[in-house]
């Protein structure tokens, strides 16, 4: 159920770090449990016992979707309050697409800013999973800078419907 980040980051340390405030951002998970869950998502293995699942009982009380699967100790990883009509696999894999993303962005500007790239074109599939910054943006170019990746990750929304927002087709301009 974890994917690993492991094939598009480098700096483990600093993965921790975004994680991190994309978990403190989504106020939805249990801060006591941080680091595990941390672990969970850059490791990309569980941490916990998989065979024991909460009962039907369970998931009624904690306003769960008595139809999933939902193993006992994922539940630690959240404020109880907090998941009422959640899928917590759900969250969880959104900060993993989130991560992923911005990862992605952020290596695709170093590679295509060391070959000289001023503008990058913005592409994405359009639908209606996609957030409305991509929509925005699609097939628009935008400048090429340090923080490109935090300027989109900071306003795609994509990965709450649990989809890696825009492509980046990076373009060289001399201007
Ligand atoms: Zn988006």
């Amino acid at each position: 159920m974890f994917y690993s980040c492991s094939e598009v980051v480098e700096n483990i340390p600093f993965t921790r770090e975004i994680a991190k405030k994309y978990i403190v951002e989504a106020g939805i998970f249990n801060l006591a449990k941080i680091d595990l869950l941390i672990d969970c998502i850059v490791i990309g293995e569980p941490n916990f016992n998989t065979e024991l699942f909460l009962t039907t009982d369970e998931k009624r009380n904690l306003g769960l979707n008595t139809r999933l699967k939902i193993e006992k100790e994922l539940i630690d990883f959240f404020e109880i309050d907090k998941i009422k009509g959640l899928n917590p696999k759900d969250e969880i894999h959104k900060i993993y697409f989130r991560l992923f993303h911005y990862f992605s962005i952020l290596r695709n500007v170093k590679k295509f800013k060391q070959m000289g790239a001023k503008k990058a074109l913005f592409l994405c599939c359009d639908d209606e999973r996609t957030c409305s910054f991509c929509k925005n943006n699609n097939n628009k170019k935008i400048d090429i800078s340090d923080d490109l990746a935090e300027y989109i990750d900071k306003n795609c929304s994509c990965y709450k419907n649990k989809r890696i927002g825009g492509n980046i087709a990076f373009e060289y301009e001399y201007e």
